[in-house]
C-alpha cells in the first residue's frame, strides 16, 4: 500500500521507555513532525543493555512488591546475533570509532558495545533531549479521545498529562517466567531466574541445574562450568532418553526436563538420572507485563499472548491512539522496532491509514485461528520465526513505502540461529558466511553509511 499525500497531522505523543525500541520510535515520530516526550524510569538510555551488577532481592522475582531491576544482562553476555544484522537501517552497528580501545570490534560483541552503539545512536540523532529520565509511567488510560499518563519522578512527585497518543516500548525481558517443577515446594536448594544471574562466582563448587537450553540457558551453563562442580542442563525440547556430555567443558551434561525435585535435595530427570543439586537456575524466558496499562480489560495478556492487536501493534478498538512496539520475537529486533515505529508515526500523521476496526479484528482473529490450527500454544502468538519474520517486516515496509529488508540481513538471522543451535560453544567466533559480511558492508558503503570498511571484521 503506498502512503497517501494527505496533509500531515502533528500530534503530541508519549513514548514509554528509552531502550532500543523507544529511541527509534522517538526518532521516527519526530521525523514525522510529532512532538514527543519519552518517559524513562532509568537515568540513561539503552534499556536492557544498561548492565548492573545489582539483581533483585527475590531471586525468582515472584514478589509483586519487589524492587524491580530492569536489566537481565549478565556480565559475560555477548550478542547472540552478528552485529551487521542488528543495527538500524541508516546507522549500522559497525565497529566505531575504529581505534577506540574501549570498544569491542568483534562480530558478536559484548553487551557494553551494544550500549555504546545505542548511546551513539541517541547522540547522533539528538534523541536525549526528548527523554524525561528518572520518570516512571504508573498509569495509562483513555481520557475521552485522548490519553492520560500519570508519571512519578525520582523524588516521588506524580504528574498527570494528556497526550494524543501513547506508544508502549517498555521491554519484555524483565518479568520472569518460572518453570513448574513437581515436588519443588519441598526441595531444600536455592532457585533463581536468569533475570537475576550476573556472574558465576556465587556458584563455586556447586552442582547446578540449569533449566532451558536456548540463548541464556546455553550461555549461563557455560559460564558456570568454570567454577561449579557440575552443571546439568534440563531441556524441555529434548526426548526423554537424552543424556549427553556436552563439548567445551568436562562438567557439563544435557538432560530432558526434570521429572521431580525431592526433599532430600535430589533432582530426578525424565531420563532417570538423579543428581544432588544445590541450585536451580531458571532460564525459562519472560512474560509481557504492562502494570501501568488500564484499558478496562480490553487488552489482556493470556498465556503470553497480548491482545487483541492488529499485526502485533495496534489494538483495533483503541487504534491508533495506543500502540506497542517490539512485541514479536525470533526476528531482527532493531529492524522490527524501526519499521513498526515508522508505521505508527505515519498512521498517526495520517499519511498511512489503517483498515476499519472490524477488518483489523478479522485479521487478528485469522492470526489466532492459524496459530491454533498449526497446534501452537497462545504463548507463540508473537513468535515470528525465520520465514514469518521476513514476510511480516516486508509487509510493514510495504505499508509505509520502504524497501524490503535486505536479503543478507534475513540470511544472517537465519544462519545465525542455525549456528546458535548447532555449535552453541563456538558460534560467536567461528562462521562460514564471510560473503554475507561482505554484502552487508558493501551495502553500507553504497548507501554512504560508512566511508571505509573497518579492519578486522572478517573471521
Ligand atoms: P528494553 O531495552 O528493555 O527497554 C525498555 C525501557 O523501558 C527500559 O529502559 C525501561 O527502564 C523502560 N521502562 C519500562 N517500564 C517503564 C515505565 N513504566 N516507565 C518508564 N520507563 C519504563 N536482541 C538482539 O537483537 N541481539 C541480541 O544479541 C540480544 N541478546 C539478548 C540477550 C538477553 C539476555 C535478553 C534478555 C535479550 C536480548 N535481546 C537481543 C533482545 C533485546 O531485548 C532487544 O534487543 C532490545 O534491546 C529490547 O529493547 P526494548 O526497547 O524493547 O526494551
Amino acid at each position: 500500500m503506498a502512503p497517501s499525500c494527505s496533509p500531515i497531522n502533528s500530534l503530541h505523543v508519549a513514548v514509554i521507555g528509552a531502550g532500543a525500541a523507544g529511541l527509534v520510535a522517538a526518532r521516527e515520530l519526530r521525523r514525522e513532525s510529532h512532538s514527543v516526550v519519552v518517559f524513562e524510569r532509568n537515568t540513561e538510555v539503552g534499556g536492557l543493555w544498561v548492565y548492573t551488577p545489582q539483581s533483585e532481592p527475590d531471586p525468582l522475582s515472584l514478589d509483586p512488591n519487589r524492587t524491580v531491576v530492569h536489566s537481565s544482562v549478565y556480565d559475560s553476555l555477548r550478542t547472540n546475533l552478528p552485529r551487521e544484522c542488528m543495527g538500524y537501517s541508516d546507522f549500522p552497528f559497525v565497529p566505531r570509532p575504529e581505534h577506540d580501545e574501549s570498544r569491542d570490534p568483534r562480530r558478536y560483541p559484548t553487551h557494553r558495545e551494544v550500549l555504546a552503539y545505542l548511546r551513539d545512536f541517541a547522540r547522533e540523532f539528538k534523541l536525549v533531549e526528548m527523554v524525561r529520565f528518572g520518570t516512571e509511567v504508573v498509569l495509562v488510560e483513555q481520557d475521552g479521545r485522548k490519553w492520560k499518563i500519570r508519571s512519578r519522578n525520582s523524588d516521588g512527585v506524580s504528574r498527570n498529562e494528556i497526550f494524543d497518543s501513547v506508544v508502549v516500548c517498555n521491554g519484555h525481558y524483565t518479568e520472569p517466567r518460572v518453570a513448574q517443577i513437581p515436588g519443588i515446594d519441598l526441595w531444600p536448594g536455592k532457585q533463581l531466574h536468569s533475570h537475576n544471574y550476573r556472574v558465576p562466582d556465587p556458584f563455586k563448587d556447586q552442582v547446578v541445574v540449569v533449566i532451558g537450553n536456548f540463548a541464556s540457558g546455553s550461555d549461563i551453563s557455560k559460564d558456570l562450568t568454570g567454577v561449579a562442580k557440575e552443571v546439568h542442563i534440563a531441556a524441555r525440547s529434548k526426548p526423554s532418553e537424552t543424556y549427553e556430555k556436552l563439548p567445551g567443558a568436562d562438567n557439563l551434561w544435557l538432560h530432558p526436563m526434570i521429572e521431580t525435585a525431592c526433599k532430600d535435595g535430589s533432582i530426578v530427570f525424565k531420563n532417570g538420572k538423579v543428581v544432588q543439586a544445590d541450585t536451580i537456575v531458571h532460564c525459562t524466558g519472560y512474560i509481557y507485563h504492562f502494570p501501568f496499562l488500564n484499558t478496562n480489560g480490553y487488552i489482556t495478556v493470556d498465556d503470553n499472548c497480548v491482545g487483541p492487536l492488529y499485526k502485533h501493534v495496534f489494538p483495533p478498538a483503541l487504534a491508533p491512539g495506543l500502540s506497542f512496539i517490539g512485541l514479536p520475537w525470533m526476528t531482527l529486533l532493531f529492524t522490527l522496532f524501526e519499521l513498526q515505529s515508522k508505521w505508527v508515526a505515519a498512521v498517526l500523521s495520517g499519511r498511512v491509514t489503517l483498515p476499519s476496526e472490524d477488518k483489523m479484528m478479522e485479521d487478528t482473529n485469522a492470526l489466532y485461528a492459524k496459530r491454533d490450527a498449526n497446534g501452537f500454544p497462545k504463548r507463540y502468538t508473537h513468535r515470528l520465526g525465520v520465514v514469518g519474520q521476513a514476510e511480516y517486516l516486508n509487509w510493514i515496509a510495504d505499508q509505509i513505502g520502504e524497501p524490503p529488508v535486505e536479503q543478507w540481513r534475513n540470511k544472517e538471522l537465519e544462519d545465525g540461529y542455525v549456528r546458535l543451535a548447532t555449535q552453541s560453544d563456538t558460534f560467536r567466533d567461528k562462521w562460514d558466511d564471510d560473503h554475507l559480511i561482505a554484502e552487508a558492508y558493501e551495502d553500507f558503503l553504497r548507501h554512504k553509511l560508512i566511508s571505509v570498511i573497518p579492519s578486522q571484521i572478517f573471521g
